[in-house]
């Protein structure tokens, strides 16, 4: 190699090491410094949270297909007057599952459940006894209504798609409440076993003087609760 050569190999060394220098910062760049949280107040997007039914479910988080028409939400009931804050039937889990599955078996043959009364709160059962003092239609507040305790079913049978079906007779309609009086049609008779069938299959209790009353078994083992219906 002659001089010249190597003047000409030195002159590109230099000039590369003249590029590494100058672009060094580029390629050793620093990792970027975190950003400061915000103290901009960010608008709340958390959603919110589930209202607290203590022990209790809502039946048409479960199965919404169950059509939930609380009478004491509404004010054509004994009483003549809306009751419930809100038309949502709590019961304690146990009940509620066995609810969705009566629900299941009723479908497969083309009906379904209304649910006319699920959970109610004590200060209810004392209005209730209060304008209807006959034990035989209202249970005792001092003695407390399987009801009270998430355990109890009013429930009446309707077509898959809500409709009505004939029945022996409306809500708290006492006249006509026994299970077996005389004066139900034959068909309201007939719906009557259809829902009968199936509650008692998972485990419900009928009771003979309500025909849409039903109790889950050992339902007065359960405690008397003190629960809002709208949450807490
Ligand atoms: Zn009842």
């Amino acid at each position: 190699m002659g001089r010249r050569s190597r003047s000409v190999l030195l002159a590109f060394l230099l000039a590369g090491l003249g590029l590494l220098v100058v672009l060094s910062p580029v390629l050793h760049r620093p990792a970027p410094l975190p950003i400061p949280p915000s103290t901009t107040p960010q608008p709340d997007t958390a959603p919110a949270a589930p209202p607290d039914f203590g022990p209790l479910v809502d039946v048409a988080t479960l199965d919404p297909s169950i059509v939930i028409d609380l009478r004491y939400a509404r004010d054509d009931n004994i009483v003549g007057r809306q009751l419930y804050p809100v038309n949502r039937a709590l019961l304690l889990p146990s009940v509620a599952e066995r609810l969705v599955r009566v629900q299941a078996r009723l479908r497969e043959h083309g009906y379904g459940l209304k649910v006319w009364d699920a959970y109610r709160p004590p200060w209810v059962q004392r209005e209730l006894w209060a304008a209807f003092p006959d034990p035989r239609y209202v249970a005792d507040p001092a003695r407390g209504s399987n009801h009270s305790r998430g355990a109890a079913v009013d429930a009446t049978l309707v077509h898959a798609d809500g409709n009505e079906l004939e029945m022996p007779g409306d809500y708290d309609d006492f006249e006509l409440g026994r299970r077996d009086h005389p004066a139900h049609s034959e068909l309201a008779r007939r719906h009557l076993e259809i829902l009968t069938e199936a509650m008692v299959s998972e485990g419900f209790i009928p009771y003979e003087g309500e025909w849409w009353h039903f109790n889950a078994p050992e339902a007065a083992r359960y405690p008397i609760l003190d629960i809002p219906l709208e949450g807490s």
